[in-house]
């Protein structure tokens, strides 16, 4: 379904659906040894949608949905990006930030599986619906944060500053903030306000890493309406080019730099060669050459 300015979704419908298919892809990478996530796949198959359940057991070949998919390829991307948002965190508090923030948090796990100093205080923003479901997942689970988590149901269109300092946010303390996989999602304007409220947030020092993807076409190409259609036959509702944000949006090295960040950016390849992984020239990864992964730090 089309997005709309006030749209709401549960783990297993709209964007929410996405946070799903990207904890079954770290799935994936978990499976072949490559990143320690083992709270993904007890979540994903908590979700209870028979797709991703199905496929988890390999009752649905892969690659009759995408004929180019090799789980291989998809894990070595996942562990890519799990890296990158893991560094971010681990190097942040080796610098002694003890206070983090993960947007649109999902099915991240990170509260619970990284290994937090003690005295960090790590705040997780998602929708309500997938706040409530992962909190009460990994408590049935017996899963126990690693720091002080504090959840935070809120709309990332909404008032979220001031949700997060109700929650004890200290924004004269350095801050590392992760936005993973959440830009696509946001219209061209609310990324912006994004980054303002975040910078407005950040006492120097602070960290945040998120991604750039500067054409997000193939997320609406045949291909991807093929890869939807057969997704549906399954009955789940995937539709990547109508959960996203399409047209020009403001490109996120130019827009942090100018209010005062040091940005680093790594293009896909440079990032894949960082792990000791090939890029593939070929398949569903290679339409993801111009991605960059995207740290930063406030002067
Ligand atoms: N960061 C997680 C990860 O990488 O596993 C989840 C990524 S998932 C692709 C996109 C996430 O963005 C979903 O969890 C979704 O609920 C969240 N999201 C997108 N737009 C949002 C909004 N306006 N308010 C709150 N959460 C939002």
């Amino acid at each position: 379904m089309a997005r709309t300015d006030n749209d709401t979704w549960d783990l297993a419908s709209s964007v929410g659906s996405t946070a799903t298919m990207v904890a079954a892809q770290r799935v994936l990478a978990h499976r072949e040894g490559l990143i320690d996530d083992p709270f993904a796949e007890p979540l994903v198959r908590a979700v209870g949608s028979s797709f991703f359940t199905r496929a988890l057991d390999g009752e649905i070949r892969f690659e009759e949905i995408d004929p180019q998919f090799d789980p291989r390829r998809a894990a070595e991307s996942m562990t890519v990006r799990t890296r990158h948002f893991d560094r971010l965190f681990t190097d942040a508090a080796a610098a002694g930030i003890r206070q983090a923030v993960i947007l649109a948090a999902g099915l991240d796990a990170r509260a619970y599986r990284l290994d937090w100093p003690a005295g960090t205080t790590v705040y997780e923003l998602d929708q309500p619906a997938v706040i409530a479901f992962k909190t009460e997942t990994l408590a049935e689970l017996g899963a126990e944060p690693r720091a002080d988590r504090r959840a935070i149901a809120v709309d990332l269109r909404d008032d979220w500053p001031a949700a997060l300092r109700d929650s004890g946010f200290d924004p004269t303390r350095p801050t590392a903030w992760i936005a993973e996989g959440l830009l696509i999602y946001l219209p061209p304007a609310a990324q912006d306000l994004l980054f303002d409220r975040i910078d407005a947030l950040s006492a120097p020092g602070s960290r945040v890493a998120t991604e750039h993807i500067p054409d997000v076409s193939m997320f609406a190409d045949e291909r991807s309406q093929e890869i939807a259609e057969r997704i549906r036959k399954y009955g789940q509702d995937i539709d990547m080019a109508e959960l996203i944000y399409h047209g020009e949006r403001n490109d996120v090295v130019d827009y942090l730099t100018a209010r005062g960040w040091d940005v680093t950016a790594q293009k896909m390849p440079d990032a894949y060669a960082a792990n000791g992984f090939e890029f593939p020239t070929d398949g569903p990864t290679a339409h993801f050459a111009d991605m960059s992964y995207l740290r930063a730090v406030k002067r």
